[in-house]
């Protein structure tokens, strides 16, 4: 196997061992966003500070790694408040909680430390501020994701929930001249658009959100994948199946032209099969996986003889989120 690959942006390694016709591109941006980083860290400095256990509520962020990794630490992961004993330390995930939640953790006297995504908890505010002028909120997102019932517990009487255009027909409002559109954050962007226009065609009156509520990772990762999948025969996506950003790049990367696109959390769960009369490979992961597990991923096509790397970068992150006040002395 040859040396392991410089991941740095516009790096390109050196074809001299590479397979004639055989690359890799790389998206950039890929991997961790900050909301993601900031829940990890929360809980690391959770643990830090309190000890093990550490309870978290649902999955920190939807990544099989991450949630493994803390577990061998002493996070346990639970569905609801009342597995938690009372009195002990919950933490509240990237994705949010709605009242309701906090309140049930108040009841069982719990120390919640929240480490939700200031970008979900601006969505929050934007529910709470246009069920206060009694619009009707028409949430897009996905039915059952835990992002979706913490934001529509905000409102409950004001929000109902739009999964996708063909969920269009069926939505009815009180007053068509106080209606506004919101969504998940981890959407794909042109489908959300979809949606938002076929709501307009119902509701001409439709208002947007103040800002965009898909957030800044998701659209960056969309449009890195956009860039270089009409070049590829495969894209690999590494992230988990119950995240709906890393779901989304599999979607996006097969309609801007990638011939095949699988989603996979480890580099073991690669198909040698997929490989077979392929030449350009793109690999790009979903906001909530370590970067870790994408290297797996290009040392194993480079067994493969995929040994030139070139990344394909659309955008430069730079944004960081502070941690909840209470373990802001804990990041250094
Ligand atoms: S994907 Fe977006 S909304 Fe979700 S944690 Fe990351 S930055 Fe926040």
């Amino acid at each position: 196997m040859s040396a392991p690959v410089p991941l740095e942006l516009g790096i390109t390694r050196s074809p001299g061992t590479s397979t004639p016709g055989k690359r890799v591109l790389l998206a950039e941006p890929r991997g961790y966003c900050a909301g993601v980083d900031r829940a990890v860290e929360t809980v690391e400095k959770t643990l830090e500070k309190h000890g093990a256990p550490v309870y978290v509520r649902k999955e920190i962020v939807h990544n099989r790694h991450v949630v493994e990794t803390l577990a061998e630490q002493g996070v346990v992961f639970v569905d609801e408040t009342d597995e938690v004993p009372e009195g002990s330390v919950l933490v509240f995930s990237a994705h949010g909680v709605s009242p309701a939640v906090h309140d049930a953790a108040a009841t069982r006297n719990l120390h919640t430390i929240d480490a939700t995504c200031p970008l979900v908890t601006k969505v929050h505010q934007e529910a709470k501020r246009f069920a206060r002028d009694d619009f009707d909120i028409l949430l897009i997102g996905h039915e059952g994701h835990e992002e979706v019932e913490g934001t529509a517990g905000e409102a409950p009487d004001h929000v109902q929930l739009v999964d996708g255009p063909d969920a269009v027909d069926a939505v009815t409002v009180r007053d068509p001249s106080k209606v506004i559109w919101l969504s998940q954050t981890t959407l794909s962007v042109d489908e959300t658009m979809t949606t938002v226009q076929r709501l307009r065609e119902k509701f001409p009156q439709l208002q947007d959100p103040p800002s965009d509520d898909i957030c800044y990772a998701t659209q960056n990762r969309q449009v890195a994948v956009k860039a270089m999948a009409p070049e590829c025969d495969l894209v690999i996506v590494v992230g988990s199946r119950n995240s709906s950003n890393s779901v989304r790049l599999v979607e996006v990367a097969l309609g801007a032209g990638a011939k095949a696109s699988y989603l996979v959390d480890y580099a073991r769960e690669v198909d040698p099969a997929w490989l077979e009369g392929v030449e350009t490979i793109g690999i790009t992961s979903g906001a909530s996986v370590p970067e870790i597990l994408v290297r797996g991923v290009i040392d194993l096509l480079d067994e493969y003889g995929f040994h030139t790397v070139q990344s394909v970068t659309t955008a430069n992150e730079t944004l960081v989120f502070a941690l909840p006040r209470e373990l802001r002395d804990a990041r250094h």
